[in-house]
């Protein structure tokens, strides 16, 4: 990490878990003493296939239950996937 004033290098003064998977480090300048915080997580990218293979597993009654916006949205997921294959 390099100090975002002078360039210099940054040593980490401190580093916790916050939650579940998510690391909060401290960082302070070796040369002018500027402090930072940075937050770690893992990021998680999902495709529209496994959001519509997820939407495939809710039941149909369910679906019925959705308000019409809704369900218009996943018929637009739905059909756009069946577009690509
Ligand atoms: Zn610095």
């Amino acid at each position: 990490m390099k100090c975002l004033k002078c360039n210099g290098k940054m040593r980490v003064t401190d580093s916790r878990e916050k939650a579940h998977n998510v690391i909060r480090r401290r960082y302070e300048c070796n040369k002018c003493k500027a402090r930072i915080t940075t937050v770690e997580s893992i990021y998680i990218n999902l495709s529209i296939d496994f959001i519509a293979n997820k939407i495939k597993q809710i039941s149909q009654h369910h679906i019925e239950e959705m308000d019409i916006e809704i369900k218009q949205k996943i018929k637009n997921i739905l059909k756009q996937v069946n577009l690509q294959k």
